[in-house]
């Protein structure tokens, strides 16, 4: 039996994909072979690469002086190459800090650059995307690092800001969950486990003109211009992972694209933080402006009814609801992959258990 699955990452898969991968698993395209069996040189696998890589420029129209890149390392291997990459020696970088991954980014590029905050809600234990205004943005910074959605914190960025120097994203929780203008942006970074398909597989859509700036340092496995050169394979790619990730995006396109997806990821958001503005029993402690419509923080009067909510959650085969263990209280990821159904017994269940707790 499949359980509703709230996990933030590794995150829940659509069911179609798995099965599709599952009856592909032994034997792909009668090659007599699994995916994970080919040498990613081979004709057959640079096909289903290409493919991917296709698909992925369809989803987000991404403009042809762009590079898509699939890589090893996690988003966390680009919080070390986007400063390597970018920036020369001695180059400057402004970072907005809106939670625990936008800090782990800024301590990361500090190692290499000079990284600097130049915004944070932390003071407000961020539960807000600081005013632009307030911002204090160097005109000489070589690039400005936003985090787009703020897996732990729940905390999203509904419109980036207007920039002058490169905009650089991580959108690891929320790529691909509504359309964006990928011109906006310098680069995109995106680790694989939350709306992408399996871990082990890190999205980087580059501007090509910045393929080949920054420090003659950078390790060639993150380096983007190596990288771009050799279609992602200067070593050996996460074969699998891209695949998987590659099927997740034909998923994406049946459903209708992400305009559809983002309808449906609106839906869902609007009926569990509807159910919780309604209750004098939940609370969400991120503003309404800048909540997630991925990650959906909330907590319960006592803390005290934590083991309980999460016992009976369990038993409702409602799996992975427990809050980031630096925040506490409640955390419910709905990601792509999480349908409309989930979400609305997640409500039921919610809804009976403040009728008896409270
Ligand atoms: N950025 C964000 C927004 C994330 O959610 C995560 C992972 N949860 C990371 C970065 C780090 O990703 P990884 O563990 O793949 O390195």
């Amino acid at each position: 039996m499949r359980v509703h699955n709230f996990s933030a990452g590794p995150a829940s898969l659509p069911l179609a994909v798995l099965e599709r991968a599952q009856r592909e698993f032994t034997d792909y395209a009668g090659s007599g072979m699994s995916v994970m069996e080919m040498s990613h040189r081979s004709s057959i696998f640079v096909e289903i690469a290409a493919r991917a890589e296709a698909n992925c420029r369809t989803l987000l129209s991404i403009p042809d002086d762009y590079a898509v890149l699939f890589l090893q390392g996690g988003a966390t291997a680009q919080f070390a190459a986007v400063p390597q990459n970018l920036l020369p020696d001695g180059g400057k970088a402004d970072y907005v800090n809106t939670g625990s991954w936008s800090t782990k980014a800024i301590k990361e590029a500090a190692r290499y650059v000079d990284a600097r905050e130049v915004a944070s809600s932390k003071a407000s234990n961020f539960d807000r995307i600081p005013p632009v205004a307030d911002w204090a943005l160097r005109p000489d910074a070589g690039y400005l690092h936003v985090c787009s959605n703020e897996t732990i914190g729940g905390v999203q960025f509904q419109e980036f800001p207007a920039t002058d120097v490169p905009l650089v994203v991580d959108m690891s929780s929320d790529i691909m969950s509504r359309p964006i203008d990928v011109s906006r942006f310098a680069l995109i970074y995106a680790g694989a486990q939350k709306n992408l398909g399996p871990a082990g597989l890190t999205l980087v859509i580059v501007r090509r003109d910045l393929l080949d700036r920054g420090l003659g340092s950078v390790p060639s496995v993150l380096h983007y211009g190596t990288q771009a050169a050799a279609d992602s394979m200067s070593n050996t790619p996460p074969t699998y992972a891209w695949y998987l990730v590659g099927l997740v995006f034909e998923w994406l396109l049946e459903q209708g694209g992400l305009a559809a997806i983002a309808e449906r990821n609106e839906r869902k958001a609007q009926l569990l933080y509807g159910l919780i503005d309604g209750s004098n029993f939940y609370r969400a402690p991120v503003q309404v402006e800048a909540r997630s419509r991925m990650n959906v923080p909330f907590t319960l009067p006592d803390p005290e009814l934590d083991a309980a909510f999460l016992a009976g959650a369990d038993a409702a085969g409602l799996k992975n609801l427990k809050g980031h263990r630096s925040v506490g209280g409640m955390r419910a990821s709905i990601y792509n992959a999480v349908g409309e159904d989930a979400v609305a017994a997640l409500c039921d269940y919610m809804q009976d258990f403040e009728r008896d707790h409270g």
